[in-house]
Formats: C-alpha cells, structure tokens, sequence
C-alpha cells in the first residue's frame, strides 16, 4: 500500500537560490519555491495498521527542507565549480564568472547539480535513511521536487 503527501497542501515547501551553470538561461543565481511531493510504498503494520506514520514523514521531510530554506543551493561535486576556499566564505568560479557569498547563506550539497532531478534524489536518499534509522519497512519510495506549481522532477527508489 502507499501513503502520498501533497507538498503544497502538507506545506513541505522551502524557497531557496541557485544556479544550474553554464546553463543559457538557468545559469545565473535565481530562485524558486519549492514544493515537495512524497509517496511511501510499503506493507501495513505496528499497533495502527500504518504504512509509516503521515506525521513521521513530514516531519522528517521537513527537516530536510529546513537545511535547504533561504539559502544558495551549492553543489559540491559539480564539475563546472571551482572552489576557492571554503571558511567564513565560499569562494568560488564558474568560468570567469566569481562568487564569494557568506558561508551562513548558503548550503553546500554533495551532489553534481542542483537542478529538480539531483534535488529529487538527494531527498529521495535523506529520506530513506530517516525513515530506515526509525525502523520503517519500506519498498518503495517517490519524491518529486517542484520548482514552483507546473514543473518538477521524480526520483523514485525500489528497494529490493
Ligand atoms: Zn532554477
């Protein structure tokens, strides 16, 4: 059986800045505020006959949108990112465009992007571990990670 939550409706949302470099039009830093769909796929259990708790899962998507929240979204394992230094500031270039934003503003994320699809996973994966760590057995798992209303990516994750 699933459980799906509606990120707009549950209000698992965060608004955070960008960039997807050397992208034409995605390239400079803008935002976007996002909204977070989740499905868990799983077999009824425990006291209440739950595939998770709903409470469970918004509050520990929750948690993961709250890192995200009014920040600048960086990839750390990007390949058009070249960083400078990493202290007080992040300081680094794309090409010969340079950044140096306070380390407080942004969220570095391990992964190569942060467009909708790298977003979708990396929560996909947070996610899982969370609701794993809490005992949850869980067969399946989607995340879509919307940039505003009309356009968002799917990560979904079977577990075997
Ligand atoms: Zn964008």
């Amino acid at each position: 059986m699933k459980i799906v939550i509606n990120g707009i409706h549950a209000n698992l949302r965060f608004a955070s800045a960008h960039m997807i470099p050397c992208h034409e039009f995605c390239g400079g830093i803008h935002g976007h505020s996002y909204h977070v769909d989740v499905t868990v796929e799983g077999e009824r259990g425990g006291e209440f006959g739950f595939v998770v708790d709903f409470k469970t899962v918004k509050g520990r998507v929750r948690e993961i949108c709250k890192k995200l929240d009014h920040k600048l979204l960086v990839p750390e394992n990007s390949k058009e990112i070249e960083f400078k230094n990493i202290d007080k500031y992040v300081e680094f270039s794309i090409k010969d465009k340079e950044y140096k934003i306070p380390r407080e503003d942004c969220c570095l994320l391990p992964l190569p992007s942060t467009s909708a699809e790298a977003l979708s996973e990396y929560f996909v994966e947070k996610l899982f571990q969370a609701l794993s760590r809490e005992g949850a057995d869980i067969q399946a798992m989607e995340i879509c990670v919307n940039e505003g209303i009309g356009q968002g990516a799917c990560f979904e994750k079977i577990v075997k």
